[in-house]
């Protein structure tokens, strides 16, 4: 398909740029943000016009966190089924994590076994975490040099046998080897020793769950995190924030200077564990959705600029692993497709706008992995953009989502915002949940593919 070579002239009243949303036509060449005009500029012959009339124009959503599991366990999830789900969600770049798959993102030789897997497969751009395991410290620097965005690590067990987590010693090794050669290092930050030391009675009451993965074991570990980070000069990231506690811990690191960036999720945004019901384990996830008051703290964060970015963490598993007791279910949340529309619902009753949306999932993640084509509307970027009917609604129906297994925890719920299309470098790649073929290209840190 040559969509790519046509001027293309997108117009809509609300286009949501760096400098905020006004009404404006967007130019585009060959895939790239030519201009952003007045609203009323006249057409350029020979240029196709796209109006979308009081639809508003996003950037295209970038979700640094996705577990596609392909291959080894695609039977979880697969680039194919995970990355419609992303186009037809508005998201039009994500990055793989590194772990679920078999082989998991640990040397040059398992990178590559995942871009060939990947490759024919991808509706949007995709790239890759490397992972840091306590045997590939060697492996660091050259996963770095073939194009992965930086490098995950667990402190506490990871739920597979072939990604063990990182003891302290081990933390520092691989975090001054990547701060060695000006890498980052990404990090699910709870403490193995409060995990071990909570109440684990199992069984089907969230309550007991909770109690299992207490806060402490987050705070813990990342105050640890910026003990290394802080003596190392590192560059850290603290996925998947859930303890608002760690809140004031973060704020005082980055007063400090030290370079550290947090994200968290849609699930414990817009969710919370007073409304878990007993068995639901399609709320499972780790660290753990928490109480309402947490979750207020958690929106102060964003508002504050104290937490960078919101990303899905989207892990899923097939169905029989979502056993009805908490302890042995497999942990992971599927919403890759509706966490546009879930942080909008609740992000404009808490009296944000769309402009803190872009920024929270496409400017911030785009930034942290090092994207610059990415990431906001504007002359020189990748023409990528989600078209979102703010207003309208629609409850969510599983049968109607793209992922493989179509379990989530928002089964039922209803939702401001509907996704119109998705366009990938000025290609209309989803439209009213319509996919076109797999037109994504495999992405590695600075464009090199
Ligand atoms: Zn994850």
């Amino acid at each position: 398909m040559s969509g790519t070579d046509v001027k293309l002239l997108l117009r809509s009243t609300r286009v949501v740029t760096p400098g905020g949303t006004r009404p404006a036509a967007v130019a585009v060449t060959g895939g790239t943000i030519d201009a952003v005009l007045p609203h009323d500029t006249g057409t350029p012959p020979g240029a196709r016009v796209e109006d979308f009339g009081d639809d508003v124009l996003l950037p295209g959503l970038v979700d640094t966190h996705v577990h596609v599991n392909d291959p080894g366990r695609t039977e979880w999830e697969g680039f194919h089924t995970a990355t419609r789900a992303a186009a037809a969600g508005g998201i039009t770049t994500l990055l793989d994590m590194p772990l679920n798959s078999l082989p998991p993102t640990t040397t040059v030789e398992h990178l590559r076994v995942k871009q060939r897997v990947a490759e024919p497969k991808v509706h949007v751009d995709t790239g890759f975490w490397g992972g840091a395991i306590p045997t590939n410290v060697k492996d660091l620097r050259p996963l770095y040099e073939a194009g992965v965005f930086g490098f995950k690590c667990f402190l506490s067990p990871s739920g597979v046998e072939e990604f063990p987590e990182l003891d302290q010693e081990q933390l520092a090794r691989s975090m001054a080897e990547i701060a060695g050669f000006g890498g980052l290092l990404i990090v699910h930050a709870e403490d193995p020793h409060h995990l071990a030391s909570a109440p684990q009675h199992g069984g089907p009451a969230y309550a007991d769950f909770l109690a299992s993965r207490p806060r402490d074991a987050e705070n813990t570990a990342i105050e640890g995190l910026i003990a290394h980070a802080e003596r190392l000069n590192a560059r850290v990231h603290v996925l998947h924030l859930s303890s608002s506690d760690a809140l004031p811990l973060i704020a005082a690191a980055r007063r400090r200077g030290v370079r550290l960036t947090v994200e968290t999720c849609p699930h414990f945004l817009t969710l919370t564990a007073e409304e878990v019901p007993d068995g639901a384990t399609e709320f499972k996830c780790c660290p753990p959705i928490r109480e309402a008051a947490n979750q207020d703290a958690l929106w102060q964060g964003l508002a504050d600029g104290t937490i960078d970015c919101i990303v899905s963490d989207h892990s899923p598993c097939t169905t029989d692993l979502k056993t009805p007791d908490f302890a042995s279910a497999w942990g992971g949340i599927s919403s890759l497709q509706l966490g546009l529309p879930a942080i909008w619902t609740e992000a404009r009753r808490r009296g944000h706008t769309l402009d803190d949306v872009a920024r929270w999932m496409s400017a911030a993640p785009a930034a942290l992995a090092g994207l610059h084509h990415k990431g906001a509307i504007e002359a020189g970027r990748d023409a990528d953009f989600a078209v979102l009917a703010p207003d309208a609604t629609f409850t969510v129906d599983p049968a109607e989502l793209f992922h493989r297994n179509q379990v989530t925890a928002y089964a039922g719920r209803t939702l401001h915002g509907v996704v119109r299309s998705t366009w990938l470098r000025g290609v209309r790649i989803a439209a009213d949940g319509v996919l076109a073929g797999p037109t994504g290209r495999l992405r590695t840190r600075d464009n090199r593919a």
